[in-house]
């Protein structure tokens, strides 16, 4: 009996391994007609059209519509993975050589892989390339910056002078400063770009980009990482910096005064994690992942702009504060506070509540078995 209902269930899962393979293959079809037509690999609103009209099926089957939506995500992230190598329509086939100062490291690597696949002439220039300088950069139609924070502003003022058409273009974590370099050394079209995301994603599709207009025309620049899937917004420096106060310099500082305390404590890691379920496993997960990085990386960005050190500031007083709060046993303060922070979040406390879990449900399945 058992044995039958086990074998039956093999079948089903082998006809769901044709179907997936099947739904893989029409997507890489659906892939080959997007690059032709130079349509971006990413459409949000046929992404969400689709997956609430699968998850309306699978309510009226009595399906669960949160598994088949899960399953659907994954299938598609599956897609984005696998389209790579596959590169996009190229965008602007005149326009001469990539040129990826930094293309030996990280992020560089990236870019100059997308930009290869989607057909781009690509060279790389990195620190012992010096020498191939001049001529690398003759025909050069766009050059990308990608090299550490704090060696930015020499190695803009190193580069030769660059055609008159060709797009000066960073991808340095500050925005400011790095923008007004670029504008100082080159006449010609100049773009900031920050992207949202390190180097290990397995795809560029739906990561943000944010960039920073310098001068000229980039729309085409834009568009082509547009193609990529990723979603580009548009923002001021100046907005920007102040803005990675938050995103960043605090997130970065927070997790490394939260290691830097565990470790001064000689708290026992694995005895912690033994008893942390999910939430608190992936609560320390975000903190350890920053210390599996670059150190160098880290303090350049958190040092990267002196407003960052007065986020910090504040943070601590509020740390301070909180803390004279339990010195006096004050609950009916605590829950005060607690309250203002609920109603300044807002309805958003609660995405994030419902956001989390779902997190959390797939950080169960990736570690159960
Ligand atoms: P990385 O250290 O991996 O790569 C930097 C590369 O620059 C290396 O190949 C290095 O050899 C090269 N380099 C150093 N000095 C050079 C010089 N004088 N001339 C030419 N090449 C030189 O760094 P990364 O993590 O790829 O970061 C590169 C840039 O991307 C930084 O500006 C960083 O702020 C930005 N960024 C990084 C991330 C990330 O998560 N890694 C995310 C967003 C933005």
């Amino acid at each position: 009996m058992l044995e039958d209902l086990r074998n039956r269930i093999d079948a089903v899962d082998k006809a769901l391994l044709d179907l997936l393979d099947q739904r893989l293959a029409l997507v890489r079809e659906v892939g080959e007609v997007k690059r032709e037509h130079g349509l971006p690999i990413y459409a949000p609103d046929r992404e969400a059209s689709m997956l609430a009209s699968r998850r309306e099926e699978a309510q009226k089957r009595g399906l669960s519509p949160d598994l088949i939506e899960d399953i659907l995500r994954r299938c598609m992230r599956e897609s984005y993975q696998q389209e790579v190598g596959a590169g996009s329509k190229c965008l602007r086939p005149d326009l001469g050589r990539v040129v990826v100062v930094g293309g030996r490291g990280r992020l560089g690597k990236r870019f100059a892989e997308y930009f290869t696949a989607s057909g781009y002439q690509v060279s790389v220039l990195d620190k012992d390339d010096w020498h191939q300088a001049t001529e690398l950069l003759a025909d050069a139609g766009l050059v990308i910056l990608s090299v550490p924070i704090n060696v930015t502003e020499a190695v803009i003022e190193a580069l030769p002078a660059l055609p008159a058409h060709c797009t000066l273009m960073d991808l340095t974590s500050i925005k400011e400063q790095p923008l007004g370099w670029m504008l100082a050394k080159h006449p010609g079209p100049v773009l900031g770009l920050h992207p949202m995301f390190g180097p290990d994603v397995s795809s560029f599709a739906k990561e943000v980009v944010l960039y920073c207009q310098g001068r000229g025309d980039n729309d085409w620049l834009i568009a082509q990482m547009g193609l990529w899937g990723a979603k580009l917004v548009a923002v001021d420096a100046a907005e920007h910096d102040a803005s990675m106060g938050f995103i960043q310099a605090l997130r970065h500082f927070n997790s490394f005064a939260y290691g830097l305390h565990l470790k001064a404590s000689g708290a026992d890691l694995n005895k912690l994690l033994t008893m942390s379920s999910p939430i608190y496993r992936l609560e320390l997960a975000m903190v350890g992942r920053l210390f599996a990085q670059d150190p160098s990386l880290y303090a350049d960005i958190i040092l990267s702009n002196s407003q960052h050190l007065g986020v910090i500031k504040g943070f601590r007083e509020q740390l301070d504060q909180v803390i004279a709060l339990l010195e006096a046993n004050d609950k009916a303060g605590f829950i005060e506070r607690f309250e203002e922070v609920a109603s300044y979040f807002g309805p958003l406390a609660s995405d994030f509540m419902h956001e989390s879990q779902l997190l959390l449900a797939k950080s169960k399945d990736s570690r159960s078995g």
